[in-house]
């Protein structure tokens, strides 16, 4: 006798069959048991079976939940300033050198406290959830201190422990120099290898590893020298690469075998190339090309020619991409981006899934993986990208149970 069994819906499970690049199952069904799917297929198929609720969802589409797999969700107050600011002409990267930027958000996040680091954070969560997440990547970055940075790792595992979310937490090690470091970036870096990594590593406070390649935050030596010292801890890495100029961050996150690259817009042949030989994702992250009003897109050709897979997040973050929905990034992916409807679900299920390297546990809508699934009221799966500001799922299932 199962726990539930999910019934009368069409089901989008995202692993491809020739024809059928979604994995589509009209009328299908669903069986799970202890927070796992043990039965996908037919209605016909499962029809035998017993569980001790049956679900009927009235012809409703079902997917795997959604992934959101970069994000800056922590932080403390946020940058509504520097939105103005912008409207008013200046850049991204003249707002930083007048103080603002990532720096006026490390300030915020050092004055406040955890509590109210955790109930901003759950804010932020809360929408996320709603809007059918039920996977989050975290990112530290803006403690920029070792004992700020690991504070921000236990936030978000404490965030872990009190949501029915399942959140992966990154160290984003090289975000930006901090002030007191200013003309000592050499000694930074090497506080962050010799520090930093072992604290994190002895905690166990993530897995992964990150860093931003970019003219205003850390060059390709430094990061190099970042990813050899994490490879040799045991972490895995990924990279906010070629976002504002080409720095041949892909090729250089490839080379460490990275989840992923991320951003891209700057992305060349000899990149994607890499990332295709690497398996190393594409998250694209179209919240931050419409916040910053970028006009170079990501090749997205490029890495279609090349079979790069695709990921799509939110980056929800409070100063280039203060988004809070997925169903929204979904919709720019395809807007902005040109991906398709089909690409952009996949960049928020399976993609996402492998970008965060746990695509046998989530992503997909199979026997064995953990029950996430989400339950939408349309017509047609496109409609996931096509809505601005679809309200969420009609029901959000997390690890078996509705939440
Ligand atoms: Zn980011």
């Amino acid at each position: 006798m199962w726990d539930r069994l999910l019934t009368d819906c069409h089901v989008a499970t995202m692993e491809p069959a020739p024809g059928n690049p979604l994995g589509i199952i009209e009328n299908g069904a669903i069986g799970i048991q202890d927070g796992r799917i043990v039965r996908v297929g037919t209605r016909t198929d499962l029809a035998g079976n017993r569980a001790r609720e049956v679900l009927p969802l009235g012809g409703a589409w079902v997917t795997p939940g959604l992934i959101d797999c970069h994000t800056h969700l922590i932080f403390g107050g946020n940058r509504a300033d520097e939105h103005a600011m912008r409207r008013a002409g200046a850049s991204y990267q003249e707002i930083a050198e007048a103080g603002g930027g990532i720096a006026s958000t490390v300030k915020r996040t050092r004055e406040a406290s955890e509590p109210e680091l955790l109930a901003s954070a759950a804010m932020r969560l809360d929408a996320l959830m709603k809007g059918g997440v039920t996977t989050i990547e975290i990112k530290s970055g803006y403690g920029l201190d070792l004992e700020g940075e690991l504070r921000l790792l236990r936030c978000a595992k404490a965030l872990a422990a009190s949501e029915a979310v399942r959140i992966v937490p990154t160290l984003l090690a090289l975000h930006a120099l901090p002030a007191e470091w200013k003309d000592r970036r050499i000694g930074y870096v090497s506080m962050v290898i010799d520090e930093l990594l072992p604290a994190v590593a002895d905690e166990q406070l993530a897995e992964t590893v990150d860093a931003f390649c970019e003219d205003m935050a850390f060059s390709s030596d430094e990061v190099e020298r970042l990813f050899k010292a994490a490879h040799a801890r045991g972490f895995r890495v990924k990279l906010h690469a070629e976002q504002l100029s080409n720095q041949n961050g892909a090729a250089l996150a490839s080379k460490y075998n990275a989840l992923s690259a991320d951003h891209l817009e700057h992305l060349d042949e000899h990149g994607a190339a890499a990332m295709a030989e690497a398996g190393t994702v594409a998250v694209l992250l179209p919240g931050a090309f419409y916040a910053l009003q970028e006009e170079r897109k990501p090749p997205v050709q490029l890495l279609r020619d090349h079979k790069v897979p695709i990921a799509v997040a939110t980056d929800c973050n409070p100063g280039t991409s203060p988004l809070l929905s997925p169903t929204l990034a979904m919709n720019m992916a395809c807007t902005l981006f040109g991906l398709t409807p089909e690409e952009a679900l996949a960049g928020m299920t399976i993609n996402g899934a492998k970008a965060l390297g746990i695509e046998e546990e989530i992503g997909t809508v199979a026997v064995g993986k953990a029950a996430d699934l989400c339950v939408w009221r349309l017509e047609s799966l496109a409609e996931l990208g096509y809505w601005i500001g679809l309200p969420g799922p009609e029901r959000r299932i997390y690890a078996g149970d509705d939440t």
